[in-house]
């Protein structure tokens, strides 16, 4: 599924993240799924929307959990992409992955092809979550720290922590967010509302 142009969903099946592919003449890729073959998924979509697999550039994690990284293998192989991830969340891929990695701390402009995005760190769900934000198209990415209709990622977790994930949802509700991709589930439109659910609900269990 198209979200906006230049921006396709691929559903996570199982326990796979949601991952997402952005860009056209040069494509960044978000997020991995949980297993090294499930890239074939992504090549299905690049194919549908005939994109090349050359283009792919980059792979941007939005954190370690195995869900969303479990796939990293699989995507090098097929793209040789650099990756892109927090510092706090990188030691495991970095054991492997050093030289095609790029450390984020939150703050940093990334872009991809027409795309500038925002680099927010939002640690809670797990130290090195990051989300991404482009402020033109009002979209965001939200890894596992927020998905739709009001759910928040678990702190239950190593790393997790309840407090930094209200404080990292604050961050989001100053945004202007219409099209809310968030790690699981599915991609909604008027991203304000379900942030500010999200915050409620987090506030009402924390
Ligand atoms: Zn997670």
């Amino acid at each position: 599924m198209q979200v906006i142009d230049g921006v396709i969903f691929v559903p996570g099946v199982g326990f796979n993240s949601n991952i997402y592919i952005v860009g056209k003449e040069e494509i960044g890729i978000i997020d991995a799924g949980a297993s090294p073959n499930y890239v074939s998924h992504v090549l299905e979509k690049m194919q549908e929307f005939n994109l090349s697999k050359n283009n792919v550039k980059k792979l941007i994690l939005t954190h370690v959990h195995p869900d969303h990284i479990g796939g990293v293998p699989g995507f090098v192989q097929t793209f040789d992409p650099t990756i892109y991830m927090h510092k706090e969340d990188a030691r495991v891929l970095y054991q492997r992955f050093a030289d095609r990695m790029r450390l984020l701390e939150g703050g940093e402009t990334l872009t991809i092809d027409i795309f500038s995005f925002q680099v927010i760190h939002t640690p809670g769900h797990s130290p090195g979550g990051i989300c991404l934000y482009e402020p033109r198209k009002k979209i965001l990415f939200s890894g596992d720290t927020v998905f739709s209709y009001g759910n928040i990622g678990r702190t239950d977790l190593r790393g997790g922590n309840q407090m930094l994930l209200i404080r990292s949802i604050e961050k989001l509700l100053k945004l202007d967010v219409e099209y809310l991709c968030p790690g699981h589930m599915g991609v909604v439109r008027d991203g304000n509302s379900h942030i500010r659910n999200s915050y409620s609900f987090a506030k009402m269990v924390f």
